[in-house]
């Protein structure tokens, strides 16, 4: 794959909308909180809205029926890693899965792939980054850190 520049602000004001619609399809409702203030980071567009798509929609698959969605970021003290945080506030992950959720075929869905994370874990890799994850009791957020 070719890198290049990817605006951050770009990839979300893309795939918002279809973060959204899927959301209200449940009544749940999503918040941005990072409009216009995220960087750039060196990546592939596609492959980093599929990442931030896939995080969104387990999110959404974890709630059920109602619940919030929020998207925000925080910079790292060290000032050379930017981390996009996605909670919702669905039941949590358990922690006797926790250890297992990246892993390739790794589902707790009926008609799930379990290949949602594993395929977001390599993509963030790949380009210098990280992915965890916190999930105490109710609720779970995912950081995405990534160099820019
Ligand atoms: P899939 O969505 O096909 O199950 P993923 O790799 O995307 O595969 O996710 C693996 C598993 O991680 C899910 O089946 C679910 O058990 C758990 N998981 C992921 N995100 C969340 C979340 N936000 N809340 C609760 N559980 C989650
Ligand atoms: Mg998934």
């Amino acid at each position: 794959i070719q890198y290049s520049m990817v605006d951050l602000n770009t990839v979300f004001e893309e795939i918002l909308p279809i973060v959204e619609s899927q959301a209200n399809l449940y009544g749940i409702d999503v918040q941005f909180a990072s409009r216009g203030k995220l960087p750039m980071v060196v990546g592939d567009t596609e492959l980093l809205k599929q990442v931030f798509i896939n995080i969104c929609k387990n999110g959404i698959e974890a709630m059920g029926e109602q619940g919030s969605l929020r998207i925000s970021h925080h910079f790292d003290p060290d000032g050379d890693k930017v981390s996009i945080d996605i909670h919702d506030t669905g039941p949590g992950i358990p922690l006797y899965i926790i250890d297992k959720i990246f892993d390739p075929f790794f589902t707790t869905k009926e008609e799930g792939t379990g290949l949602g994370l594993s395929v977001c874990q390599k993509i963030i890799h790949d380009i210098g980054g990280q992915i965890r994850v916190s999930s105490k009791g109710f609720g779970t957020t995912f950081h995405i850190m990534l160099p820019y």
